[in-house]
């Protein structure tokens, strides 16, 4: 566990990505498990670090055309955001940290920018809508609702969860694709108070790679 993280990241810079994380969650689509789990990236500019197994290499600027859509740039810091998507197959179903890399490279990021992943996620804050009779919807409060009359929402509330959501084993693996096993922070939060902070390496030691 990282225990000075401001050797790292700045703290200012921790709130925001959690903030994000708890954001992106709503959003998330979890009509079978209930479970509602948010991630987001941050990707830094101009610095050189190494890049999980495709080595060390020099970072260019990574404000690639169109990351607009899908990052909120902050300074040095841009922030690729996902959510965790259920499918009713389950096995095509993907975990909000993938979501998030994957958006991140699909964008043409370089993945040797990848400097930390906050991750939220729990049940505590579904409640029944009033409105609706069905677990099926999970949009926010004060949105519409696409299942409307006698399906029913999860109200997601942007705020905290009730304990950290380490990220899956399939997830760690994604990661250890693409990032420095010992700078790569993954900050798992409960708010933007509340968080610990791991490198890669803490959660997936002896990593397989080729
Ligand atoms: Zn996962």
């Amino acid at each position: 566990m990282i225990e000075n993280s401001h050797d790292y990241l700045e703290s200012k810079t921790i709130k925001e990505l959690i903030a994000s994380a708890l954001q992106v969650r709503t959003h998330s689509y979890c009509p079978y498990s209930g479970f509602a789990v948010g991630a987001a990236l941050a990707i830094t500019t101009g610095k050189t670090y190494s890049s999980g197994t495709h080595g060390t290499k020099e970072v260019a600027d990574c404000s690639v055309e169109g990351a607009a859509n899908h990052a909120e740039a902050t300074g040095s810091i841009t922030i690729y955001t996902g959510c965790n998507i259920e499918n009713s197959a389950f096995s095509p179903s993907v975990c909000a940290e993938r979501v998030a890399i994957f958006k991140a490279i699909s964008e043409g990021c370089d993945p040797a920018s990848f400097r930390a992943i906050a991750i939220v996620g729990g049940k505590n804050d579904k409640k029944t809508c009033s409105s609706h009779s069905q677990n099926k919807c999970n949009r926010s409060e004060g949105t519409s609702c696409a299942t409307a009359s006698t399906e029913a929402a999860f109200i997601i509330i942007d705020g905290s969860v009730p304990d950290f959501c380490p990220p899956c084993g399939v997830c760690r693996q994604v990661m250890s694709e693409f990032c420095d096993p010992d700078r790569f922070m993954i900050i798992l939060a409960r708010n933007t108070d509340e968080y610990k902070i791991f490198t890669l390496r803490d959660l997936m030691p002896e990593s397989f790679g080729l």
